[in-house]
């Protein structure tokens, strides 16, 4: 049968038996190449450089080799991650393996949150946390840090809280040296609090 083409994407990494760093229980972290942002400390520039090996999954050979782990996945309520890159931008994509891998298993995507609405319209149903990497609230140290304006990051965040997600999302906010201060990550801990947030991921990005 012929693929459609958000039933495919280009993965560049598969990382299994991850325990407590992203999401709940033990995960496989699956990483998806390409992201809007240019970040200058970017954390996987592999998923950035068009020159990077970029391996074609399509949903079912996805979920052929990720189930290997189901039975962790069931007993700690952990599942699968997606990351990048940006995995957002794969929305039907994961829409797609939700149908083949069902209901029980944990789904997470780490995220900057810097798309189009319709991908988290589409995300919504089937997506049980966010791990959102807000960087800082202050515009103007997001667009130095990342080269982009972040109202679109913020206002998907408050849409996700509109829509009853705020205890579903922890928020990042790193320190990242050079382009902000303690004082601004608590003046972004404040802002969110305001949207309703309270979990709250912060530490120092490594620089190198
Ligand atoms: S959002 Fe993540 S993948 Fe994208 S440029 Fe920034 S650090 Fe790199």
């Amino acid at each position: 049968m012929e693929s459609h083409p958000w039933q495919t994407a280009p993965i560049v990494g598969i990382s299994r038996h991850r325990l407590a760093t992203d999401g709940e229980g033990v995960t496989t972290l699956v990483v998806f190449h390409g992201c809007p942002l240019q970040c200058k400390y970017c954390l996987n520039p592999h998923t950035l450089s068009p020159e990077t090996v970029q391996p074609i999954y399509d949903t079912e050979l996805l979920y052929e080799e990720v189930k290997i782990d189901e039975l962790y996945f069931l007993a700690t309520c952990g599942g699968v991650t997606f990351g990048g890159g940006e995995p957002c931008l794969r929305s039907e994509f994961i829409r797609e393996f939700r149908q083949l891998c069902g209901e029980a298993w944990n789904l997470t995507v780490e995220t900057s949150l810097n798309i189009p609405r319709q991908h988290l319209e589409t995300l919504l149903p089937i997506i049980n946390h966010y791990i959102v990497d807000i960087k800082d609230m202050n515009p103007d140290i997001y667009r130095k840090y990342t080269g982009r304006n972040n109202d679109q990051s913020i206002n998907n965040l408050k849409w996700l809280a509109k829509q009853g997600m705020a205890k579903h999302i922890t928020v990042r906010i790193p320190h990242i040296p050079h382009f902000n201060t303690q004082e601004d990550i608590d003046r972004s801990v404040e802002q969110l609090k305001e949207m309703g947030f309270s979990r709250f991921n912060i530490f120092t990005y490594r620089t190198y």
